[in-house]
């Protein structure tokens, strides 16, 4: 029997036909946003229906039911929980779904009064999408949660792009090129991009693989992205009669913006986040560093997706969310602009030279709440008590960063960016911080609750009439005790008691057995039955009804004013919110700041000289993650070293050789970490660096498979290769780990060769190169500015002994055989290798064809080179076991250890 189909949304034209009131406003509502899952508010659940309930069961893992039928079908439904419901929207936007959110908008009571078939009035309150969320717990502390829009130019040659975390406040645009496009993508792994609904636009995002699989692509309708339209949305959003003061935008920068904003109002249908006034970005600010290249450096996120084992988990000592998103933000992209570089860095270096100012500002910073979060709420109407706390917490963390920072001032000179920090932290708003502080002290209790619903956060004595609501209250809940008291006493039952529930209000209840007395004269002229229970009966009286209404009237009359003190909090808030977002920033670049300089002065990590020429100098330099894992491992030190690829003036390329676990991919990756590194504004693992600054940096490693996007293990060696031989300049730094190893050897080495000689003498950048085809390292008698490099190695006893040390020249050869045998390779396989490594040895020597060699004789066979040839073996033969003694058959066992050893 075939499976019914779910029923489909109704269309418009059949959508009031047999429909109940409460269906026909559904599918109005639904008809609004079609692409996304409709939480429909009934009471105290979100109710979804047709193939949005289908979908979200099945998302969810939670029961389909049916609620009635339309068009003579049943109609499927689903619901959750509203108290739950943001566990439930995580997973739903975690699948990729969109969900709009439905409330009632009035008291039921209100709509019965329209008569009885009345719908309670409903509206969309908000589109929660990924790249629009503001809960905490759809949000990670320390990643921000980026939204971007790409407009196209007419033509489709250039385009802008914006991008805003709405839970932080950030906003800027940029114009960008396709190439420029994919690296912002790659930095920034927005969570949603608006992009127009055109073949164009799909041909921006597709190219290069554009957008992660962890971001939302909406199509939009090409209108919203109008220049025009937008400069006139942004003007709104910022009440500004002109953009001039932000910037001079170009056409499609308002168009990205616009769309932007609009989107956002959309979906916060029609509220406001706080949102800081739109930066411009510069074209070819940031280092560009390709999606690839930070899979292969493992700047974030290692490549298995963890954060642990990253380059930003190595450095991260951050005390903030705020702090630990700046200082993601700040590897993913780091800056070309050798001035804006060297503020960072005096900044990082002021908290080394002022240590115990950064540790009395790390104290008061890992007590500091997410001030910027907790202001989106708030401004979305989504806030509640705690995040007001937060802020009040958070500006006096502000004032104290500050009152501390003021301390250093004899001792050192003080950097930009900390003053600027200093000014947006209390100097620049310390008065308006103050009184705040001081309201929200005043009238927050202590631990106040998440939602202004819960009530009860206001301070005794913060507001008169709030006061006596609640006294009143109280009060009547003592006339309550007393009433029960003389209750008891004129009826004798003493367990006759006075409660209290949602649906009765105050009653009266005694034990079943004393019902019949109450029902009964004289009681039953006081006593009114109102409901019996197995064990119990219930009543009230005359003068019961008329407290329970007061002191309900009482308890409503206190909510109502507590949630108008709290509207009034929040209005406070938001009137300063502009400072506050400053100071939010402020604090985040003390906490990067201070967290550098705690891992310079713990690391021992430098200062990097930034110069404007295409040096490379680095001394001693470390793999920070490496180091960190051997720290945190068998405590073993790392072994730093030098790299120079720059002379008389020249950039170089190493060529670096030398057997398999010897450290090449090491050295290789550690000189990209430390040019981003030092381009992000931090200190190097290093004993001294001087970086030229670098435009560029890609970094590949040969031979990794891409099947899911339907790539084989040499396409995507080569697809990657190119982009770099295309893209790189002089002032980038390439570093390429065994390319060519995933196709045959002769195919291979040939395609590395032709890359070293495009990469010295057509791009003549920066670059480290490491092989295994040692026929490379004679490039180096025709390249002038290629040097070969090895990690040295010690033989001993034969094994190989790894020194991880960088020598000039070649490695004299692989020791590939001598790795398989640390690998623990059975015996008889490493005996067959190293005969078929002498054959093709001698072979090549002779110039004799491949296809000759004995490749797959029996591997059983001793090879006459080597284990027939051990002296071992002619004692052995020499050897009858019958006609030794047990005492000579120990002997020659000790005999024979020994020969094995002295080999
Ligand atoms: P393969 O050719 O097999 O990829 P490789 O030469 O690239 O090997 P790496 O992967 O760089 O070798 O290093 C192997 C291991 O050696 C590292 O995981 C690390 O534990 C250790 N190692 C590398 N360099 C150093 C160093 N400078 N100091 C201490 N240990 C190191």
């Amino acid at each position: 029997m075939g499976k019914k189909p779910t029923p489909a949304t109704p269309s418009s034209r059949d959508r009031h036909k047999s429909a109940t009131p409460m269906m026909a406003q559904y599918l109005d509502i639904k008809d609004g946003v079609p692409d996304a899952l409709l939480f429909y508010r009934m009471g105290d659940f979100y109710e979804l229906f047709f193939e949005d309930a289908v979908n979200a069961s099945k998302a969810l893992d939670i029961t389909l039911t049916k609620r009635g039928q339309h068009l003579g079908e049943d109609i499927p439904m689903c619901g959750v929980p509203f108290h739950a419901y943001e566990t439930y929207l995580a997973k739903l936007i975690k699948a990729g779904f969109k969900v709009a959110i439905c409330e009632q908008m009035e008291d039921p009571a209100e709509a019965k009064k329209r008569g009885s078939k009345a719908v309670v009035r409903r509206d969309i309150v908000r589109v929660v999408t990924p790249g629009t969320v503001t809960e905490d717990a759809l949000l990670d502390a320390r990643s921000n949660n980026y939204l971007c829009a790409l407009a196209l130019q007419r033509g489709g040659d250039e385009a802008a792009l914006a991008r805003a975390d709405i839970s932080t406040g950030e906003i800027s645009v940029h114009v960008t090129n396709r190439s420029d496009f994919v690296a912002a993508m790659a930095a920034l792994q927005p969570k949603e991009l608006i992009a127009p609904d055109a073949e164009l636009a799909r041909g921006w995002i597709d190219e290069g693989g554009a957008a992660a699989p962890g971001t939302a692509i909406t199509p939009t309708a090409a209108t919203q992205f109008d220049s025009t339209a937008g400069q006139r949305i942004v003007m709104e959003a910022y009440g500004v009669a002109s953009l001039e003061a932000f910037g001079d935008f170009s056409r499609v920068e308002c168009g990205a913006l616009g769309a932007l904003l609009n989107y956002i109002t959309l979906t916060q249908a029609g509220r406001a986040p706080a949102l800081q006034s739109p930066k411009q970005l510069e074209t070819g600010g940031a280092m560009a560093i390709d999606a690839a290249t930070r899979a292969c450096l493992e700047l974030t996120h290692t490549q298995k997706g963890e954060r642990r084992g990253s380059l930003l988990w190595a450095i991260d000592r951050t005390m903030t969310g705020a702090g630990a998103r700046l200082l993601g933000a700040r590897l993913s992209a780091p800056l070309t602009n050798p001035a804006a570089i060297n503020g960072r860095l005096d900044a990082v270096d002021y908290f080394v030279r002022n240590q115990t100012i950064g540790v009395d500002i790390r104290t008061v910073l890992a007590k500091t709440p997410d001030i910027a979060r907790a202001l989106t709420r708030l401004s979305l109407e989504r806030g509640g008590p705690r995040d007001l706390l937060s802020i009040c917490d958070g500006l006096e963390n502000a004032q104290t960063t500050n009152v501390l920072l003021s301390q250093t001032s004899d001792i050192a000179p003080r950097p930009n960016d900390v003053t600027n920090a200093e000014n947006a932290l209390w100097s620049a708003n310390g008065a308006a911080f103050t009184s705040l502080i001081a309201k929200l002290r005043a009238a927050l209790r202590e631990a106040p609750p998440m939602l202004a619903r819960d009530g009860n956060f206001v301070r005794e004595g913060y507001d008169a009439a709030l006061d006596e609501l609640r006294s009143l209250r109280d009060q009547s809940r003592k006339i309550i005790a007393a009433l029960e008291a003389r209750y008891r006493e004129d009826t004798g039952i003493k367990s006759l008691k006075a409660k209290h529930n949602n649906v009765l209000g105050y009653f009266l209840e005694a034990p079943a057995a004393h019902g019949e007395k109450l029902l009964s004269a004289p009681f039953n002229e006081t006593f009114i039955h109102r409901q019996t229970l197995a064990n119990s009966v219930r009543f009230t009286t005359g003068e019961l009804a008329a407290l329970d209404s007061k002191i309900s009237r009482a308890g409503e009359e206190a909510s109502v004013r507590e949630l108008k003190i709290f509207d009034d909090l929040v209005a406070s808030v938001l009137a300063a919110r502009e400072p506050i977002l400053a100071a939010a920033a402020a604090l985040a670049e003390i906490d990067v700041a201070t967290a550098l300089g705690n891992l310079a002065i713990e690391r021992f990590y430098v200062r990097p000289t930034i110069e404007t020429d295409l040096r490379f100098d680095v001394k001693g330099g470390r793999h920070p993650v490496v180091e960190r894992a051997l720290v945190e491992g068998d405590g073993s030190p790392f072994v730093a070293n030098d790299c120079a690829l720059f002379e008389e003036n020249r950039p170089l390329l190493w060529l670096v050789t030398g057997p398999n676990m010897a450290g090449k991919s090491t050295i290789l990756r550690q000189n990209a970490l430390i040019a981003i590194l030092a381009q992000a504004g931090a200190f190097v693992p290093a004993e001294s660096a001087a970086i030229g600054v670098v435009d560029r940096v890609f970094a590949r490693v040969g031979a990794a498979d891409d099947l899911a996007r339907g790539r084989s293990t040499f396409m995507v060696e080569m697809v990657e290769t190119a982009a770099i031989l295309n893209q790189a300049t002089s002032r980038s730094l390439v570093v390429l780990d065994e390319v060519g190893r995933g196709t045959s050897t002769f195919d291979g080495m040939s395609i590395a060769w032709a890359a070293v000689e495009h990469l010295h003498e057509e791009i003549g950048c920066r670059g480290l190169f490491a092989t295994h085809y040692h026929e490379l390292t004679a490039l180096s008698a025709g390249l002038n500015n290629l040097r070969n490099v090895s990690m040295k190695v010690r033989e001993w006893k034969g094994d190989v002994i790894f020194l991880h040390e960088v020598a000039q020249g070649p490695a004299d050869r692989s020791y590939g055989v001598a790795v398989a045998r640390l690998a623990g390779m059975p015996k008889t396989v490493l005996a067959r290798a190293e005969g078929v490594l002498k054959m093709l040895e001698t072979q090549r020597a002779t110039g004799a064809p491949i296809e000759d060699l004995p490749l797959f004789a029996s591997s059983h066979q001793p090879s006459a080179d080597t284990d027939a040839a051990h002296p071992v073996f002619d004692e052995l033969d020499a050897l009858n076991p019958d006609s030794v003694t047990p005492k000579q058959a120990l002997d020659l066992l000790y005999k024979l250890k020994s020969m094995a050893q002295a080999d």
